[in-house]
Order: structure tokens, then sequence, then C-alpha cells
């Protein structure tokens, strides 16, 4: 086999599709973020960047940025083992309580990404409960449906956020059997939230486990940041609500909360927990910090959501085609992935304004967007130009504009 000319000829289909990814290659300065460096083909360039899941700006927040450096000074930079084999640090112990505090869990487990979380507690979870059946909305995360496929345990795709639909296929199944019912409470392209109680109800039915993706959501929903399901009240009735410390947090990381019981069985039985180099300390004492100071902060979330509100209520001003969404989680829609990819370049060219086209297959086909995320460090003439440039490269390109 040509094995060079397979290659080449499998990414030349993904260039002839408009689907090649390319990165920009970005240098974010810590205290003047949404701006950043954007080193290009031929120049540098200043940017502001609108599409980073650092949503709160925690990234570069001075007490964070101290917490890391001072553990990096006087620990080093990495964690030297596996968690059972010396690489447990008095660091990633006292963030483990912490994140069950948040979540009002008995216990958590730290994971080296969210994308990792899931992956290993899902497979460990729907492999090992005896003749388990897993029930997972059509929408969720490629962490999650990884996780579940790699446990070969049936599986039940469920209509997006119908708990109706989620009845329905669940009553198909002997009611004995060990079930588990996985979905996320904000999804990241559609900004959409999960009827959390509703599908808690149907599962509780059926004495289903619940696990909620909560990764963009946490820090900012609910009281002290603990998610949606803290939010609707409902945080209780669901078994495993799984994180990250890389989004609203700003760092890196992942996590479960949950029981003691079921926290100490995918720690004992995870082979992506057990078989990996925990985090380096550093990281984990700024997550903590993060932490800390994010659940005492409704200001800062509040802050956001004003933002957010801002730039829809202006955007919906202009007629530009937003996505419904009550979220955070601002849609444009392009649908179109080689025109998506041209807005995004001349927006970064002309406007200095960067926004990640969003393409198959990332979402459907047809459905290539822009996906926008404001932040409390987004400034009025921010939002002004964001608008204002979005205005000048629809009537360019003559994109179809909302009712
Ligand atoms: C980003 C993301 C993850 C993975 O989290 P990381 O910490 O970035 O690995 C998991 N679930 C969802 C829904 C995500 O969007």
């Amino acid at each position: 086999m040509d094995y060079r000319q397979y290659f080449s000829d499998e990414l030349q289909k993904l260039h002839n599709e408009g689907r090649y990814r390319t990165f920009a290659d970005l240098e974010r300065r810590a205290g003047r973020y949404p701006e950043a460096t954007h080193h290009g083909v031929s120049s540098d360039q200043r940017v502001t960047v609108w599409c980073s899941n650092d949503y709160l700006g925690m990234g570069q927040n001075q007490e964070v940025v101290s917490a890391a450096h001072r553990i990096l000074r006087d620990t080093g930079v990495g964690a030297g083992g596996t968690r059972n084999i010396s690489g447990t640090n008095h660091n990633h112990v006292r963030l483990e309580s912490e994140l069950a505090d948040l979540h009002d869990k008995q216990a958590a487990l730290l994971f080296t990404s969210g994308y990792v979380a899931n992956m290993t507690a899902l497979s460990t979870l729907a492999s090992r409960l005896p003749d388990c059946v897993v029930f997972s909305d059509e929408q969720n995360h490629a962490s999650m449906i990884e996780g579940i496929r790699h446990s070969r345990a049936e599986k039940h795709i469920f209509r997006h956020n119908d708990p109706n639909d989620l009845h329905r296929k669940m009553s198909r199944v002997a009611p004995d059997r060990a079930k588990l019912v996985v979905f996320e409470s904000v999804y990241s392209m559609d900004g959409d939230f999960a009827p959390i109680r509703k599908i808690c109800d149907v599962a509780k039915h059926h004495h289903a486990l619940t696990y909620l993706d909560e990764v963009h959501a946490v820090g900012l929903y609910g009281p002290q940041g603990a998610g949606v399901a803290a939010r609707d009240g409902v945080m209780h009735r669901v078994d495993v609500i799984q994180g990250t410390l890389a989004k609203a947090f700003g760092t890196l990381g992942g996590y479960i909360s949950a029981s003691a019981e079921l926290v100490d069985f995918v720690r004992s039985n995870g082979s992506g927990f057990i078989f990996t180099t925990s985090l380096p300390p550093c990281i984990s004492a700024a997550a903590y910090a993060s932490i800390r100071i994010v659940r005492d902060n409704d200001a800062l979330r509040e802050l956001q959501q004003e933002r957010v509100q801002k730039l829809k209520h202006l955007m919906a001003a202009a007629g530009l085609p937003l996505m419904q969404s009550e979220s955070h989680i601002l849609p444009l829609m392009v649908g179109d992935p080689v025109r998506c990819r041209e807005i995004s370049e001349t927006l970064m060219t002309e406007y200095s304004i960067y926004l990640q086209p969003i393409n198959y297959p990332t979402v459907p086909c047809g459905t290539e967007r822009l996906r926008i995320t404001p932040s409390p460090v987004h400034s009025d003439e921010d939002i002004d130009h964001l608008v204002d440039a979005l205005v000048a490269v629809w009537a360019r390109y003559s994109l179809r504009r909302a009712a």
C-alpha cells in the first residue's frame, strides 16, 4: 500500500469538501484577554478573540496565575507519576474535595481532561455494570460517545432533549437491567439547555443512573456556579456530574463528582484514570484558586450574562441570523463550510476579529456556523466593532438576514 498517497488523498477530500481544519496561531497575553496576537503567514496582528471557552477570563486572573506560579516554584513542573504511584499531590486531594463540595456530592475524581473524564467514567460504568444498557442523547459530545462505544454496552440514542422519546426507549428494555442515562446540561454548539428535571423523572421511573456533562455550565450557572442542575434545583437527583476545569475555570483537567462508592469504583477500575500521569500540581492549584474565586463571584456571572444579552440584542436589531439560544453560546448560522471559512478569514484579516468557523463533523452538514462566546472582559467597543464587522461581511457576501 502507498501510505503517503492514501493520507494525501484523504486530506485532499477534506479540502474539496471545505472542511480541512486550519488552526489560528495565537498568543494570548495574560491581562489583555480578549486581545491576542495572531501569527499570520506574512505578519503578526493583534486580534480580539470571540470564540474562546475561557468563558470568564479566569485563565488570566491574577490570583489564579499567582497560585500556579507559587506551586510551580515550590514543587516543580510535573506530578512525577500516576495517582497510584507517587503522583498524588496534596493539590489534587484538596481540589477533589472542593469539587465534591461544589456539587454537594460525597466525592469527586480528577482526570487529565474533561474528555478523559467522560471517556473513562462512561466506559468503566457501562462495561462493568452487569448487562448495562446506555441511553444517550443524540447530540452528546464525542468524548461521551467514545466512552460508551468503548464499553461495548448496548446503546439506545434518544431524540435530543426529548424525555418522551427517552421514556419510549427505556420502556422497551427489561425493567431489571442496569441502565445509564447520559446527557449534557448546555449543548456546546446550539447553546440550548436540557430539561434536566424531566429527564431525571423518566430515568428514575426506570431505576436508571443519571450521568450529566456540565462542562459548558460549571462556573456559569446556578448558585456558586455549580451548574444548571443546581440552578434548576435538581443537582441531588443527578447521580454523576461531570465537568471540566478548562472552560469557565480557565485551567486544565476534568472530573466526575458522585457518591463515595461510585467515585471509588471508577478510581479503582478506570483505565484512563489509573494508567496515566496525574495533572501538574501547579495546574491543580490554579484550578482550586479559580473555583474558589468563581464560587464567590456572582457579579462575574451576571456581567457575563449582561454582555451576552447586549450582544444578542444588537445582533438581532442588525438582522443577523442568530440561532435561538438561552445560554451564553451564540451560534450565528452560515450553512456552508466554504463560505463559513471565507467569512472567518475576512473577519480576521480585515477586522482583527477571531471567530473560528465551526464545520462538519463538529456540527451537522448544512449547519456550519460561527460560534460567539461573549465574556465579562469583552468591552462595549469590542461588541460594537463585532456587530459592525458582521453587518459589513453579511452585506458583502449577500448572506441571509433574519426576518
Ligand atoms: C470540551 C468538552 C468536553 C471535554 O472537556 P476538556 O476538558 O476540554 O477535555 C467534554 N464535554 C463537552 C460537552 C465539551 O464541550
